[in-house]
């Protein structure tokens, strides 16, 4: 057995904010997926693990030595409405590894069976559900964005019981922390002051290390919070990518993306479009996350006051009340920021141009009203740049259509050219290239592989799949099939569902 060198610190130094919980037994393990490039950036023997003794130790049947497994205690606000206690209910933290580069890393099981937090919850997880996290979350990373990785998905060998029964599945996770604004929200909505201190210690000196101990850390917390969330988001938006569960409990304090459930990448534009089959209202739509990213960290704000102010002094409260407001404010200008940065080099410009942003306003408003695949569009406004506007205006039902738009890009491009002599055209489109990616997991291909996975045992076309992601950026003939748009109509009715 290849051994796991843990260091859990949050086991040590946060008692009484989790509970100890072992995992349930698996009749069955069989591993699904080993994920070998994560395994190698943990310091993991990845071929010792790949086979049966992988499905011991990912299954929980065989925890790894020196784990320490424990159920975190967090709240939330799902939708809106606030729940006092969420927790891991199917989850549990089985400790730390520092990895190759010396950064801390949770590793952490879902699916493992029911703990204290589990209410009605069975504790469980379907192999499809966690197929998609793990397909999603690889998507995201080979994008360049933060986002926690499946490290195993193990088959369990039970059934758990949905709709119908479904194959069961235990996926093990690895977060930067699995700290989120719920956890802040769980200490602050039961006043204990004690353990929310202690968790701000906890959290400034594993995500920010240069806060601890100084004046006014609290709010600078809040601040560096609201700075990743906000470079995260954009990330999201620049990708097409909706997370359709926003709740508090699904926001880290790292800033990385968590939580695949319901969650999709756009095809054709549209700033409402909404897959979560359980998202009514439309709260989580692709146009609304900054809006409700800035609405999650005014609960943060809240759950974080309690540590700026000591006992009852009204002048301190408006004082730090004020001092958070700040930066809940600024959080709108901080995020078009982070936004429009991306949008710059997606569009192949290097310098700054107050019309930048109505440039990009107006080229989405063209894909918009043209019902344009957003992934497509600005990977062939690279094969534009590099002289060939014809594969993108084959996107367009009327070809013509971008003419006038692309005249002003044009234009823009030449601008910021002057003086920088020739060559131009294909540095940019090479640019362009390695921002706008040619390859998504497009909800038509994901659930491929999850049919093929759960009702065949097939884990060929997951593979395949995966193979894509990995390199989003190449052009690779062999993988022209995961670059295809779904099907107008499959998109139309496209619903995706919570992973419970
Ligand atoms: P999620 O929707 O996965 O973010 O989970 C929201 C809350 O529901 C968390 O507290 C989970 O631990 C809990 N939960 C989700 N599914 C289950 C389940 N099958 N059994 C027990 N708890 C669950
Ligand atoms: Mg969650």
């Amino acid at each position: 057995m290849s051994r796991i060198a843990f260091d859990n610190s949050y086991a040590r130094d946060l008692p009484g904010l989790y509970v100890a919980v072992q995992p349930a037994v698996a009749p069955a393990p069989t591993l699904l997926h080993l994920n070998r490039a994560l395994a190698d950036e943990l310091g993991l023997d990845a071929a010792a693990l790949d086979g049966p003794a992988g499905a011991e130790l990912f299954s929980g049947n065989a925890p790894p030595e020196g784990s320490e497994p424990l159920a975190q205690a967090y709240a939330g606000h799902q939708f809106g409405g606030f729940s006092p206690q969420l927790g891991d209910g199917r989850a549990l933290l089985l400790g730390e590894v520092i990895d190759v580069h010396g950064q801390r890393r949770d590793v952490a099981f879902k699916g493992s069976g029911r703990t204290p937090f589990s209410r009605s919850g069975d504790g469980k997880a379907a192999v499809g559900p966690m197929l998609r996290e793990l397909i999603v979350g690889e998507a995201m990373h080979a994008l360049g964005i933060p986002t926690t990785r499946a490290l195993a998905v193990v088959a369990t060998g039970d059934m758990v019981r949905r709709e119908g029964a479904l194959p069961g599945a235990v996926l093990t996770r690895v977060a930067a922390s699995h700290l989120r604004v719920g956890t802040f929200q769980y200490f602050a909505a039961r006043g204990e002051h004690d353990k929310l201190a202690r968790l701000a210690e906890y959290t400034m000196a594993r995500h920010d290390p240069a806060l601890a101990g100084t004046p006014g850390r609290h709010v600078a917390l809040l601040r560096a919070v609201a700075q990743r969330q906000a470079t995260l988001v954009a990330q999201w938006m620049n990708a097409g990518f909706i997370h359709g569960v926003m709740n508090t409990d699904n926001m880290t304090i790292s800033g990385e993306t968590i939580d695949y459930g319901p969650c999709a990448f756009l095809e054709a534009y549209h700033p409402d479009t909404v897959f979560s089959s359980i998202d009514h209202g439309g709260r989580y739509a692709y146009a609304n996350q900054p809006r409700i990213a800035r609405w999650n960290l005014a609960r943060l704000a809240e759950a974080l006051l309690p540590l700026m102010v000591d006992g009852e002094d009204e002048a301190a409260l408006q004082q730090a009340v004020a001092e958070v407001t700040a930066v809940i404010d600024a959080f709108p200008d901080g995020f078009a920021q982070a936004l429009l940065q991306g949008q710059r080099a997606k569009l192949g410009l290097q310098q700054a141009d107050p019309a930048d942003a109505a440039l990009a306003a107006d080229w989405l408003a063209l894909l918009q009203q043209h019902a344009v695949d957003f992934t497509l569009a600005w990977r062939r406004l690279a094969d534009a740049a590099a002289g060939d506007a014809n594969p993108l205006r084959a996107l367009f039902a009327e070809p013509t259509a971008p003419t006038a738009w692309l005249g002003r890009w044009r234009a823009r491009c030449t601008q910021e050219d002057e003086g920088e002599g020739s060559g131009n055209a294909s540095a940019r489109a090479a640019r362009m290239r390695r921002v706008n990616p040619w390859i998504i997991a497009r909800n038509h291909r994901v659930e491929e592989v999850l049919a093929a996975a759960s009702e065949r045992a097939d884990l060929l076309p997951l593979q395949g799949l995966l193979a894509a992601l990995a390199r989003p950026f190449d052009e690779n003939p062999a993988f022209v099939r995961y670059a295809e748009p779904a099907p107008a109509q499959l998109t139309a009715g496209y619903q995706t569902f919570c992973g419970t």
